[in-house]
């Protein structure tokens, strides 16, 4: 039914408390929003190369070690530029002769072509799958670095981390910018973890982090000993250095810290890696139960184990139009459910994030709901 002119208004009882459901930048929490706002007097507008800023990144690097549970040689090494720059240091630091990408989306795809296009190694090898599905790696002997990516946030299709069979003395990178803090992982089982803040950790953009084995650092002091030309800004070794003393290379965002700090911190209070995981467990079971049981929606990702726990992508009949549902649920404060772009889909993708609290997904689906009735009620 329609309730006032052509505007639909969902009543506030079925509506979630926070409408922010995007798929990064994410909700931010305001816990984390009036932190910052207490220490910003003595913290804000003060120099990164002294000891309050430092120690903040120092508790982020100490944070995650224990999120993670890191064995004590791996190091967490962070720069500015977000996982897009991480791409291209890789490509510089990581990457010796020949990388394997697996290919199921828009993210895994820039980095192939980041890899393709770059003229210091050799062609990589690109095993591709139907967007929706993911490939798995196949081992091969001429390839040094496996790339792997745990969560497409294009198509909400995410992977188990596994290092590929046979991989002997290749080393393994997980883009994890959508994936880290919100599903599993064993540091086993990679060689990079590297991610944004701007998704499961609930900052800003414009970082890098990456969590790194003894044979990653061990790449990278051997490419930075090779005589390769590397620019300085995209230079693992450099940022090797810096984020050993607590630093980045250049000036980096102190509010991105802080809030990512805050995020830790909130994480590893409520129970760790499992108890942040659990929450988007639980949004998952929600919101594609919702979708298998309902008439005019379904989860675009076939096969159940594939789909996502942190991105979910819920197609709609033809009858239905998802872009209006967007349009509807925006004007009523509900934002950022619209599809990626490319993909093309009459599809919603809603971020699930630990952030987020699974009674919201399921104040998501009853407004989603009503949205559709009202809409299909009225014109
Ligand atoms: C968001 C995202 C990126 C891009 O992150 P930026 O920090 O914006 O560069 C890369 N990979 C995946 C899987 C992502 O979800």
């Amino acid at each position: 039914m329609c309730d006032t002119g052509n505007m639909i208004v969902i009543p506030d009882e079925l509506k979630p408390r926070d409408g922010r459901f995007g798929c990064g930048p994410s909700r931010v929490r305001p816990e984390q929003i009036e932190s910052l706002a207490i220490d910003a007097p003595l913290y804000m507008g003060t120099s990164h190369r002294q000891s309050t800023v430092k120690s903040v990144v120092g508790h982020i690097r100490e944070g995650l070690g224990a999120l993670f549970s890191l064995p004590n040689e791996y190091e967490v090494v962070l720069g500015n530029g977000g996982s897009t720059c991480f791409w291209d240091a890789a490509t510089f630091g990581l990457i010796k002769e020949r990388s394997q990408h697996l290919v199921f989306g828009e993210f895994s795809s820039k980095f192939a072509k980041a890899a393709k296009s770059a003229p210091h190694i050799g062609d990589p090898e690109i095993i591709e799958s139907e967007y929706g599905s993911h490939p798995n790696p196949v081992s091969n002997p001429d390839i040094d670095t496996y790339c792997l990516t745990h969560n497409e946030t294009s198509t909400g299709v995410a992977m188990n981390i596994v290092r590929p069979k046979d991989s002997n003395e290749a080393i393994v990178l997980v883009d994890a910018t959508s994936a880290a803090g919100g599903l599993m992982v064993n540091a086993s089982e990679f060689d990079v973890y590297y991610f944004a803040p701007q998704k499961c950790f609930a900052s800003d953009g414009g970082l890098w982090i990456a969590l790194m084995s003894p044979a990653a650092i061990d790449r990278i002091e051997r490419i930075a000993e090779s005589g390769r030309w590397v620019p300085a800004f995209l230079d693992l070794k450099i940022a090797l250095d810096n984020s050993r003393l607590d630093q980045t290379y250049n000036t980096p965002a102190l509010a991105t810290l802080h809030m990512l700090a805050n995020q830790i911190d909130w994480m590893l209070a409520g129970g760790g890696l499992e108890w942040s995981i659990s929450r988007c467990d639980r949004s998952a079971e929600i919101i594609y139960s919702w979708a298998e049981n309902s008439a005019y929606a379904r989860p675009y990702v076939e096969n159940p184990s594939y789909r996502s726990h942190v991105v979910a992508t819920i197609d709609f009949v033809d009858a239905v139009d998802a872009a209006e549902i967007a349009k509807v649920l925006r004007a009523n404060g509900i934002v950022d459910t619209e599809p990626y772009r490319k993909l093309g889909r009459n599809q919603l993708r809603i971020g699930m994030f630990p952030s987020v609290d699974p009674e919201e997904i399921a104040a998501l689906c009853s407004s989603i709901g009503y949205v559709v009735g009202a809409l299909s009620s009225g014109d």
